[in-house]
């Protein structure tokens, strides 16, 4: 059996763990908490970080934190994790969908701009299985029209765009921190920014909405508890330790993949690189020529134990939000097709050599059927 995902605690995951147990921290009061703010938002090279319980709670604190009003836009890709449709729903503004890049699979520029009217208050950049947009032209875009750019940057840690790291182009940007990310807490995710203002009303958000500078259990807005463990941040601050390595090791899994599986007929690899950044492979995606054959491959390599997940599905073709009325007759064919005959690889942390190997073997006789 070789799953999609097998995640690694090589370091000192266990020791810190066992110190939040011995000294009774166990709860967001823990000092891991801060400490791994702290040294993830230095990481990515922004000021603050606020660890929250997961990547889809960071995006929901993210899109209430800027403060939208009914009838602002909000420009995203349609193929992306629906977590941050969800989250701009809620805030009760309007969604305004972008194709994306054939080769990148990432959103098109080109169709951003020609989307942005003057109600566009935020564009949101879903980075996608290890590549990006181009960010800087991205965040020019937003800076011409002064317009808020937030990065879900969940499947890109240590991603780099003109040598700057991923998740600092944002005015807010954030991550995930599920057991298939790059790195994990188990459950968990953090927003980061430069603006004080911004940090401080995503810490409220986290946290009930409870004001500091206020009487306690006195309320002045909605919150969540979206508050991350001192057991989750201490894992985080273990695996942080060793990030370089784990990025170091998806590009060889991708690396070995695309020197084992290049060049066969009707069959797309991700980019390598672009112009503006190198591939670090958050995961193997391969998009086949036609749907049939992807489903078909699909379920023979899940047959020799082998597990594969289908790419995402289109947000213009979602039924919880058609049936809702939204995004009715919209077509966006690059998406289409991506979410049809796409499909990804095992590409976890403990996946070996070996293992690769098998794989592209199952893959292309299934091919060359
Ligand atoms: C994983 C992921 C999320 C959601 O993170 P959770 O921690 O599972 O809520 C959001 N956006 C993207 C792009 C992701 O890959």
């Amino acid at each position: 059996m070789i799953p999609v995902n097998t995640p690694v605690f090589n370091g000192n995951e266990e020791k810190y763990l066992v110190d939040c147990i011995r000294s009774g921290w166990i709860s967001s009061e823990g000092s891991y908490v801060t400490r791994f703010e702290r040294e993830f938002a230095s990481y990515i090279g922004m000021d603050h970080g606020v660890a929250v319980s997961n990547g889809s709670a960071a995006l929901d604190i993210a899109l209430e934190a800027i403060g939208l009003n009914e009838g602002d836009e909000v420009i995203m890709p349609t193929f992306t994790i629906i977590s941050p449709a969800f989250s701009v729903l809620r805030t009760g503004a309007k969604i305004v969908l972008v194709d994306m890049d054939n080769d990148t699979w990432n959103m098109a520029l080109d169709e951003v701009e020609s989307k942005i009217t003057p109600k566009t208050k935020a564009i949101i950049a879903v980075h996608i299985y290890g590549l990006t947009s181009n960010l800087k032209r991205l965040r020019e875009i937003c800076d011409k029209k002064g317009i808020i750019l937030i990065e879900d940057a969940a499947e890109a840690h240590g991603q780099e765009v003109f040598g700057k790291k991923v998740g600092s182009y944002g005015d807010i940007s954030t991550f995930s921190f599920y057991p298939n990310k790059t790195i994990t807490t188990g459950e968990g995710g953090i927003v980061l920014t430069r603006d004080v203002k911004l940090a401080e009303k995503a810490r409220e958000l986290r946290n009930l909405s409870f004001k500091p500078s206020k009487r306690r259990f006195v309320h002045y807005s909605f919150g969540w508890n979206y508050r991350m463990t001192n057991l989750q941040a201490a894992i985080g601050c273990a695996q942080l330790e060793n990030i370089e390595e784990h990025i170091r090791k998806k590009k060889l899994i991708g690396k070995l993949y695309t020197e084992q599986l290049k060049g066969i007929p009707g069959v797309q690899l991700p980019l390598e690189k672009t112009n503006f950044s190198v591939n670090n492979y958050w995961v193997f995606g391969i998009v086949l020529d036609d749907e049939e054959k992807a489903i078909y491959v699909q379920e023979e390599l899940g047959k020799h134990g082998i597990g594969t997940r289908p790419f995402f599905w289109s947000m213009h073709e979602q039924p919880v939000f058609n049936e809702l009325g939204l995004f009715l007759g919209e077509h966006y064919p690059i998406a289409e097709r991506l979410s049809r005959c796409g499909f990804y690889l095992p590409s976890g942390l403990g996946l070996n050599e070996t293992e690769i190997q098998s794989v592209c073997q199952a893959f292309r006789n299934l091919i060359n059927q």
